[in-house]
């Protein structure tokens, strides 16, 4: 089965054809960056206005790399929320005109079970992970632990109480002067940075429990900042204190995690897996248990079309696939999807 994916829920268009039996044929992204960055973060309406710019070329040049006729797609597959609203249905209309042209099957897919299901596209040498595992999903705007039963069977064990850890890192670079946008800015200084010339608290790891808090670990590098010299050396010692304070946290909590789902699998999903310590770190830890972790292509952690062909494809090979209506779902629980 062929299926196109398209992501539009922020900033990112991306575009991809996933066949079930050929892997992926082809991706193709679009970032939006620089159209926001003078903003210093996304404008909603602009978004909106760029993927009706970007989409329909971006399709054109990813079937023209994946060496397919329109006509030959066996389903649409396109990102129906959480996101923002204006930005989504931009997606939505041009995968469900695309479908009723082609008299195939739309579906609409959860972005952060695209997310999730990354790790899953990726050839691995043991094997594709089979559920149970647990997902630890850390992007902009979310930062969860979800223990997979099967493919579309998700329980939430624990999530941030506010700040996401990738929000956490962008707000953090920008409070150090770094450029919008800041999280990838921030991990390339921590890169230079000196280990242990700061020490930044782990938040909510003194107590039991799979919840997450990553705001009070913003306000200690600001006040550690003030107190500097603010030279670049001492950004990128803040910088490499702070990486290791929501490595380390993040690390801990999965490993409870693993503990409390039974299991000796970690995925890991989302912007914030690209951080080079952060798959060190899990590499590490799941090695000690005797378990492993399982990580996308750092392209792939961040938005992109791909992921969500995949979990489209999956959906529609299940037999699954949704009315001709164009709905989208700016807020949407994971827990109430339906098993595959
Ligand atoms: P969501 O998926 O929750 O709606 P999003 O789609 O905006 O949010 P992603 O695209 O998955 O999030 O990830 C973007 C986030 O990842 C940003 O917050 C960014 O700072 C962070 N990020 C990207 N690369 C790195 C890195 N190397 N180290 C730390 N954070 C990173
Ligand atoms: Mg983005
Ligand atoms: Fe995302």
């Amino acid at each position: 089965m062929k299926v196109l994916g398209i992501e539009t829920s922020c900033d990112e268009t991306g575009v991809a054809v996933y066949d079930t039996d050929a892997g992926l044929r082809a991706h193709a992204l679009y970032s939006q960056i620089a159209l926001h960055a003078e903003y210093g973060g996304v404008v909603p309406e602009l978004a909106s206005r760029d993927h009706v710019r970007k989409l329909l070329p971006l399709i054109r040049q990813t079937l023209a790399e994946s060496g397919l006729d329109v006509n030959e797609l066996d389903g649409v597959a396109y990102t129906a929320g959480p996101g923002l609203v204006g930005a989504l249905l931009v997606g939505a209309g041009v995968a469900r005109a695309l479908a009723w042209a082609l008299e195939v099957p739309a579906i609409g897919v959860h972005h952060m079970e695209g997310h999730l299901l990354a790790p899953l596209m990726e050839d691995d040498p043991l094997g594709r992970p089979q559920p149970p595992f647990v997902a630890l999903l850390v992007s902009g705007g979310h930062t969860q632990l979800v223990a997979v039963d099967a493919i579309g069977q998700y329980r939430l064990l624990g999530e941030t109480l506010d700040d996401a850890a990738g929000e956490a890192f962008d707000k953090t670079a920008k409070l150090m002067g770094l450029p919008y946008p800041g999280g990838p800015q921030l991990a390339a200084q921590a890169e230079l940075g000196r280990p242990g010339l700061f020490k930044f608290a782990r938040p909510m790891t003194d107590r039991p429990g799979l919840d997450f808090s990553f705001s009070g670990l913003k306000t200690q590098v600001l006040l550690a900042w003030r107190n500097s010299d603010q030279s670049d050396q001492t950004r990128a010692d803040i910088a490499r204190a702070f990486e290791d304070a929501v490595v380390d946290t993040l690390a801990i909590k999965c490993g409870r995690a693993l503990d409390a789902a039974g299991c000796d699998t970690l995925v890991v999903a989302g912007g914030v897996g690209a951080n080079r310590r952060l798959r060190a770190k899990l590499a590490t830890m799941t090695e000690k248990r005797g378990g492993r972790v399982c990580f996308p292509r750092p392209a792939f952690c961040t938005d992109n079309g791909a992921m969500i062909a995949y979990a489209g494809a999956l959906r529609l090979q299940a037999g699954q696939f949704e009315s001709a209506a164009v709905k989208v779902t700016p807020r949407w629980d994971m827990a109430l999807l339906q098993a595959v």
